[in-house]
């Protein structure tokens, strides 16, 4: 009820019952906290301890209910509190710092949430360090050990990379993708994709919302926005993908006697990111997509490309780097992982108190230059560009970047089991496809424990950066006519 209630805020809602439905949410949410904690419930899950479930799905639901109410019991009214008014004191604050690009008027709040998170930790699991807890909280299971591993391999491999392209790289021409694109056929042409990919009309809905988004009620009910603007086809067209993937992932969710058991949701973050993604670019933004592609532009916007473009310039110029990446949201794939190490170590360190508060802009502009080759002009630019921090999502940002690798190594292991998956996307089936990540991964909700046991059962090993930063080396020399 509440995904239904947060849709229908973002998509239909007038703006004059903005204060209605905050009461609204307000009142489900203290339904929600009183079942989730409530004794009965804790009561019943000891019972479950001491004498546990035989089959594996049962066993999976006893194990999450347990660590989900072992999380929510841990918070005292008085942190919950805290932790809600410095929600929303902490969005206006950094409204206000980003506007002025001051820094020093989020500092404050930034410093609360430090100690909030500390504290938040310490009651959920004492024996773990703090950053460890939060991020349990969006990627199950991970760990820093675990992420410093895989983002130290995977930063050793694309900076050199970037600056690579950027150094000697010819960029392909994309300036044909500019101009004016009508967006109701933008939005007509997308539905059709979205179809076409398999999202079901009969169990979930398409509207177009400011912030796209994927929600809804469950695997029955999907809801999916997008949002076009008229000089940009491309960012429409790869959002609009992006969303369904995330969709066909919530329609594909185990139903059935698990249908909304807590072992039947999606396991982590970073699993939901790497079914965007493996659409967004692992499909839409390769060779056989763009041959799929060309002609439904061309039938879509008549006039509008120039006849000389194949379908291989189409690829190229969907595919340019960004020889500025200053902004994480608007950069390309082989930027954006540098984007989120950088902020990973950043909070990491802030955590960890090894650097201060009012150390992070500098900090933050230095990590700039040396992975990305850019420095922010102001803090807006920098430091403040992101919300995360203003409502205390700390360790939330790995999961992008889990999920681009993800992605990638579940598209080659699909690419190995169904020999004839360029021929199907050049030609619209994305039903094989589908289906392979349906069985691997939809359907088995967060059955298995954590993001690497999923890989290991879908694709043989467990996130392998080496897989993720073949795909890039190889994709962009190409693109780029990189001599290796
Ligand atoms: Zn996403």
């Amino acid at each position: 009820v509440s995904g239904l209630l947060g849709w229908d805020e973002q998509v239909q809602m007038p703006p004059g019952a903005a204060e209605l439905r905050s009461q609204q949410q307000q009142v489900l949410a203290g339904v929600l906290f009183e079942k989730e904690t409530a004794p009965e419930l804790g009561a019943l899950l000891q019972k479950l301890a001491a004498s546990p479930p035989e089959g594996v799905w049962e066993k999976a639901v006893v194990r999450d209910a347990t660590r989900d109410y072992k999380r929510k019991t841990a918070l005292t009214k008085e942190l919950a509190q805290r932790e809600a008014r410095l929600s929303s004191e902490g969005y206006q604050a950094w409204v206000k710092a980003r506007s002025s690009s001051d820094f020093s008027a989020f500092s404050p709040v930034l410093g609360e949430w430090l100690a909030l998170v500390r504290e938040r930790s310490a009651a959920i699991d004492p024996s773990q360090s703090a950053y460890n807890v939060s991020l349990d909280g969006f990627e199950r299971g991970m760990t820093t050990s675990r992420l410093d591993e895989i983002f130290t391999e995977v930063r050793n491999g694309l900076i050199p990379l970037l600056a690579q392209v950027k150094a000697s790289g010819t960029a392909p021409d994309a300036s044909w993708l500019s101009g004016d694109w009508d967006v109701k056929k933008q939005a007509e042409l997308c539905s059709a994709i979205a179809v076409e990919m398999g999202f079901d009309l009969n169990r979930g809905r398409l509207d177009v919302s400011v912030h796209p988004f994927t929600g809804g009620a469950g695997p029955s009910d999907v809801r999916m926005t997008t949002r076009f603007k008229a000089h940009d086809m491309t960012e429409g067209l790869t959002g609009a993908v992006h969303e369904t993937g995330h969709a066909l992932y919530e329609q594909g969710r185990p139903g059935g006697e698990v249908e909304g058991l807590p072992a039947s949701s999606a396991l982590s973050m970073g699993v939901h990111e790497s079914q965007s993604l493996l659409w967004e670019r692992c499909v839409a933004l390769s060779r056989p997509f763009a041959e799929y592609l060309l002609p439904k532009l061309r039938a879509t916007f008549p006039g509008q490309i120039p006849d000389d473009k194949t379908p291989e310039d189409l690829y190229r110029a969907l595919n340019v780097v960004s020889t500025r990446s200053l902004i994480r949201v608007e950069s390309d794939e082989l930027s954006y992982p540098l984007h989120v190490i950088l902020r990973y170590e950043l909070e990491t360190a802030l955590l960890a108190g090894t650097i201060s508060v009012e150390e992070l802009p500098a900090a933050w502009n230095a990590k700039m230059k040396e992975y990305l080759g850019v420095e922010p002009e102001n803090d807006a630019q920098g430091v403040l560009q992101d919300v995360h921090w203003s409502a205390g999502a700390i360790g939330y940002f790995p999961s992008y970047s889990l999920g681009a690798m993800m992605a990638v190594q579940l598209f080659d292991s699909a690419r190995t089991d169904l020999p004839t998956l360029d021929a199907d996307i050049s030609a619209g089936r994305f039903a094989p496809l589908r289906e392979w990540l349906r069985a691997k991964v939809h359907c088995k909700g967060s059955l298995l424990p954590t993001a690497d046991e999923l890989m290991v059962s879908a694709t043989g090993s467990p996130l392998k950066p080496a897989i993720y930063l073949n795909f890039m080396r190889a994709k962009y020399s190409d693109i780029y006519a990189l001599s290796t």
